[in-house]
């Protein structure tokens, strides 16, 4: 299996193999058909697994597929710690350096100052965690109604740190018609309650 009989864009082929990356790892050659296929996701895969490339090359190449004519983002990925959106930031700016799309990482422990003024220039993709994110919406710094894309990363841990109203919160806030991606390492009753209520019809991989 190659990355290009996933049906990835020379754009991301590119990005990929300047990476050295020769393969897609199990859970990208799941998850990238389905994901380019508007299917929603529930994956079980720990860090290390390439999960984080099995979401993102899919959601830059179904965002650059159509324009965007408005700067409210469209792709929406929520972590549960500022160290995971930094890593998750970092590789939608890697795999997505040669499509036009603008990636903005939004977390706690800094300034709110520079994020809003990067809020307003306006962006594709928002990597965040639930806390800060909110404290932008309530500013009125983001509009979360032109989403797309929802991702929830390692919603384990998410579930874990106590952030399910935050994220039941931001879910209000998105349209309906979206597509969803579910990322755990690990199921519990809690995250197949989680996964009922955000995914339609999805595909399950377990890696
Ligand atoms: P993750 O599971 O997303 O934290 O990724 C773990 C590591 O695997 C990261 O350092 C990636 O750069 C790397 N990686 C992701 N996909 C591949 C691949 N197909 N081949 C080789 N390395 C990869």
């Amino acid at each position: 299996m190659s990355f290009s009989a996933l049906g990835l864009s020379a754009e991301l082929l590119r990005a990929i193999a300047a990476q050295g990356y020769t393969q897609p790892t199990p859970i990208q050659s799941q998850a990238i058909p389905a994901v380019l296929s508007r299917r929603d996701v529930l994956a079980a895969a720990q860090t290390g697994t390439g999960k984080t490339a099995a979401f993102t090359l899919p959601m830059l190449q179904r965002l650059s597929q159509s324009d965007a004519r408005h700067r409210a983002p469209r792709a929406l990925v929520l972590t549960p710690t500022r160290e995971l959106a930094a890593q998750v930031g970092e590789s939608v700016s890697t795999y997505g350096q040669h499509l036009p799309l603008k990636a903005l990482q939004i977390f706690g422990g800094v300034g709110l100052g520079p994020q809003t003024t990067a809020l307003r220039r306006g962006v594709d993709i928002l990597v965040a965690t639930p806390g800060r994110l909110l404290d932008h919406v309530s500013q009125g710094n983001v509009d979360l109604s032109k989403i797309e894309f929802f991702v929830l990363d390692e919603a384990d841990r998410m579930l874990d740190m106590g952030f399910i109203h935050d994220i039941r919160r931001v879910l209000k806030l998105l349209p309906a018609a979206r597509q969803n991606l579910l990322f755990s390492a690990t199921y519990s009753r809690e995250i197949e309650q989680l996964a009922v209520g955000l995914l339609r019809n999805p595909l399950r991989i377990d890696v």
